[in-house]
């Protein structure tokens, strides 16, 4: 983490429904300005620990505090906190501006400053213009944002925001991503993001935390996600990874050989302590990491030989899937086609080899 100063600070948070440990002892820091997601399958904790920081739930333990205050006894409406919802609910009655209004209904603000604030809010969202349309006359897309703009005219110090492009259309929530994104830095507020969609987390987050049973898994950036995770779940839960059961064979220096079955004897750096030799251990391996070819590869080259089991074109690229000897499951490859035609190229059944360099090796402890 930067040295930028924390606007939240969770302390050992747990969130308990009878049996169910929903948020289990999470403790972590969100930096002023970040943009920061709560990642997880359906039934993590994310939407409970989402609703713990806008003061809808108690914690059973633990603290919060929101730019340096602890907010046990904070009712939601005085937090500095503004909440954005998936069914976004705008006020069919109102029109654009009356609803960006709602969000200041208990400042009282005389009235050209409110006007103001709303034209400002208005050119933020880019619907200036747009202000005495009814909701019906908006799209899906504008009317997000009229929801957005509503929590932001307050100047919340952190606006949260539960999975607010879940009604979207893919290509419209795609655009949408990406604004998003842009009006944070420009507005420059914290954002707390929740979603079970990993692709839109990796586009949008400055960190992500992935959540798993109430527990926080990983904080990473994206980057370091998807290229160093720490566990298997995380590496399965972002993104495609082929996994194998290894040995550690020598260690010399941080360069280990280990036995990776199907894959045979395989070179990778070791992150970390433990991977001593005889250290059981899950070898990974992306599908965008690894090169199909028809030829056997020259010496020196990390490389297995195996046979075509399905494929599928996808247009900008390929994936195929590699029977391995004594391999439980096909290996999955993706290929970028460069090329037109390169993505048909390969027929079921064909041998080939695949090749992967030293870094595309990720060792993983076991579960
Ligand atoms: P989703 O993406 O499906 O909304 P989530 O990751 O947001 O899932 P939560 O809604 O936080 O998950 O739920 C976490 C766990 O807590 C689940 O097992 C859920 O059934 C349970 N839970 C949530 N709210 C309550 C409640 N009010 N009473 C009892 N159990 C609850």
């Amino acid at each position: 983490m930067s040295d930028n100063p924390s606007i939240i600070s969770l302390h050992g948070l747990s969130k308990h429904f009878g049996p169910v440990r929903a948020v289990d002892e999470v403790s972590f820091d969100v930096e002023k300005g970040e943009f920061f997601a709560l990642l997880g399958p359906s039934g993590c904790g994310k939407t409970t620990l989402w609703r713990l920081l806008g003061g809808f739930e108690s914690p059973t333990k633990g603290e919060i505090y929101i730019d340096g205050q602890e907010m046990s006894v904070v009712p939601p409406y005085e937090r500095p906190t503004n909440m954005v919802f998936q069914n976004y609910a705008i006020f069919p009655h109102l029109n654009v501006r009356g609803n960006i209004a709602f969000g200041m209904r208990k400042a009282k603000l005389p009235k050209a400053e409110l006007n103001a604030r709303i034209d400002e809010a208005l050119e933020m969202i880019k619907l200036t213009g747009y202000g005495d349309r009814r909701s019906d006359q908006l799209s899906g897309g504008q009317r997000q944002r009229v929801a957005l703009a509503r929590a932001l005219i307050k100047r919340p110090k952190v606006l949260l925001l539960d999975e607010p492009l879940g009604a979207l259309d893919k290509k419209l929530r795609e655009q949408m991503q990406l604004e998003l994104r842009a009006l944070q830095r420009s507005v420059g507020i914290t954002f707390v993001f929740v979603t079970h969609d990993q692709e839109e987390a990796l586009t949008m987050s400055d960190r992500i935390a992935v959540m798993s049973q109430g527990k926080v898994l990983q904080i990473d950036t994206p980057e370091n996600l998807y290229e160093a995770p720490n566990n298997r779940e995380v590496a399965g839960f972002i993104g495609t990874m082929n996994f194998f059961a290894g040995t550690i064979k020598e260690a010399r220096g941080d360069l280990l050989s280990v036995d990776a079955g199907p894959l045979g004897i395989v070179s990778a750096r070791a992150k970390g302590d433990g991977f001593a030799p005889g250290v059981p251990v899950v070898v990974a391996i992306r599908p965008e990491k690894l090169r199909l070819q028809d030829a056997a590869p020259g010496e020196n080259v990390s490389a297995v030989q195996g046979r075509i089991n399905n494929s599928a074109y996808l247009g900008d690229r390929s994936h195929f899937y590699v029977e391995l000897p004594g391999a439980e499951r096909p290996v999955a490859v993706a290929s970028q086609n460069y090329e037109a035609g390169t993505g048909h190229r390969m027929e079921l059944e064909k041998s080939v080899w695949l090749t992967w360099s030293l870094e595309a090796i990720v060792l993983l402890p076991l579960d």
